[in-house]
């Protein structure tokens, strides 16, 4: 039977390794997906049949176990249920927050692991109680962090909060928290200890999380995935759990070097995400000159039309708006007519890591018209038209010019160096740092007000006409 099971385990990682790799590309993200899935599923059932530990019989078939075994089944329908259901109907701008809430639960699952693992004496020997102390203290910080991320990515926190000398406070907190997880490992698990083990470890990862705000919160919402596969592949050594151990690596490794990228997209160390985060307050930055120039959607169309290149720029409000299927519309019609569209994608465009890849892969926009930023910035100086659709804090220029800009020094798509740009939003709304754009106020910039959704179909009709 252990062999069996072993085998199992190891299909299951190989699933999981397999599909991490095939979600690294659009094409073959889906079948990833799957396979991933499957691993799951098979690893869920091979856990119900592990011998107990006394040799005695399957989990499944053990008496002593058959009191969890239906609490296990009712937490698996209850929970499979609600998430099947709510990956159905969970909108696509409402995404980011699910991911969130998900990650949070992951974290969360490893940390009770433990404590239940702690409360039934189960956790014998130096390293499998540091490795649970560890999985606990990294998986409530994960949990707590997530419940926030959530509530901020949902708008129900609408302001990152942070008390006086908060990087002191975090860091003591930090310091007494793993004072006492070390005290548990020598000591041994005294459950007033493991309470306040727990409070201190969930209030850290409140504290850590809450004054982040801004273009930072792609970092530390990475960083969070990251935690919670730790945290998952230590609770696996816990309780010799090899597909824990090894879904938690992979997904330990990804967040990490997830983190390390959107760090690196926002040019900011990580320690600095930490310590001195952006808040999301708007704060006064250099005075804007020039007034908006709005044109209509006549205009807007006739510009892209009779150009030779056109880069398009996604961001959030494409999202929201659902606009990405106009989008392509619009872009097969100027195509047809010789026109050479390119979409360029900030990564830290919309409200997750790959969000606008998703939405255009969703549209049907092929691969190769979709660069990053660094393959395509350079062609903005040579492009006729940038079109920026929903965006904001992607391509505004005070994070490369205002040093009082709470996004300064964060790479930005340079829309402002194509000879035109035409800029469509609903209206004078700020990106999710708050700020202003100075990009709107340019010279060669118009702005098509109006929802995405609304304003591409206008420029379509219009585009018609010219055709
Ligand atoms: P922004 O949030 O900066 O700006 C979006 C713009 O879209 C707004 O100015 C808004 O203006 C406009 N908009 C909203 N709804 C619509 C609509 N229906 N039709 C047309 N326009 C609309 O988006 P960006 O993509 O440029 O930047 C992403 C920001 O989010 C960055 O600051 C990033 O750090 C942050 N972030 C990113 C995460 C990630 O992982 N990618 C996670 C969390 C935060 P108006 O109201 O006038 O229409």
């Amino acid at each position: 039977m252990t062999f069996a099971i072993n085998a199992v385990y190891f299909a299951v990682a190989v699933l999981f390794i397999l599909g991490l790799k095939a979600m690294s590309s659009p094409v073959t993200a889906r079948r990833g997906i799957a396979w991933a899935g499957i691993g799951m599923v098979l690893a869920t059932i091979a856990t119900f049949v592990i011998p107990d530990a006394k040799g005695s019989g399957p989990l499944l078939f053990h008496s002593d176990k058959l009191i969890n075994l239906v609490l296990i089944v009712v937490a698996i329908i209850i929970g499979g249920g609600v998430a099947a259901y709510l990956g159905k109907v969970v909108k696509m701008t409402d995404m980011p927050q699910m991911v969130a809430i998900y990650n949070g639960m992951g974290g969360g699952a490893a940390a009770l692991i433990a404590a239940v693992e702690f409360s039934g004496g189960n956790v014998v020997g130096v390293i499998p109680t540091t490795l649970a102390v560890a999985g606990s203290f990294i998986g409530s910080i994960a949990f707590s962090g997530s419940v926030i991320a959530f509530l901020k990515l949902q708008g129900i926190m609408k302001k990152a909060i942070a008390l006086p000398q908060q990087n002191l406070i975090n860091i003591a907190l930090a310091l007494v928290t793993l004072g006492l997880g070390i005290w548990i490992v020598v000591a041994g698990a005294n459950p007033y200890a493991l309470v306040l083990f727990f409070i201190l470890s969930l209030l850290l990862g409140v504290f850590i999380t809450s004054p982040i705000g801004g273009a930072d919160m792609p970092v530390v919402i990475s960083l969070l995935n990251a935690f919670t596969g730790l945290a998952v592949g230590f609770e696996g050594y816990v309780l010799g759990n090899p597909a824990l151990i090894i879904a938690g690596i992979v997904v330990g490794a990804s967040g990490t070097l997830l983190t390390q990228l959107m760090a690196k997209a926002m040019n900011r160390p990580i320690v600095g995400v930490l310590f001195r985060p952006i808040t999301g307050e708007a704060q006064a930055g250099a005075a804007i000159e020039g007034s908006m120039k709005e044109v209509s959607a006549m205009d807007a169309a006739a510009m892209m039309r009779y150009a030779q290149s056109v880069i398009i720029i996604p961001g959030y409000g494409m999202a929201v708006a659902g606009a990405q299927h106009k989008v392509y519309e619009m872009v097969k019609l100027l195509e047809e007519e010789g026109v050479t569209v390119k979409f360029a994608i900030h990564p830290v465009a919309g409200r997750m890591p790959g969000h606008m890849n998703v939405l255009l892969a969703e549209a049907g926009v092929p691969y190769d018209q979709i660069f990053d930023l660094d393959e395509i910035n350079s062609e903005f100086p040579q492009a006729d038209v940038a079109v920026v659709i929903g965006a904001n804090d992607v391509v505004n220029p005070a994070a490369r010019t205002d040093k009082a800009s709470p996004i300064y020094g964060m790479p930005i798509l340079d829309a402002d160096k194509a000879q035109q740009c035409i800029v469509i939003k609903r209206g004078k709304g700020a990106g999710y740092s708050g700020i202003e754009n100075q990009l709107f106020y340019a010279e060669n910039t118009s702005m098509l007000y109006g929802s995405a959704q609304q304003a591409i179909g206008d420029v379509i009709t219009q585009l018609k006409t010219l055709i």
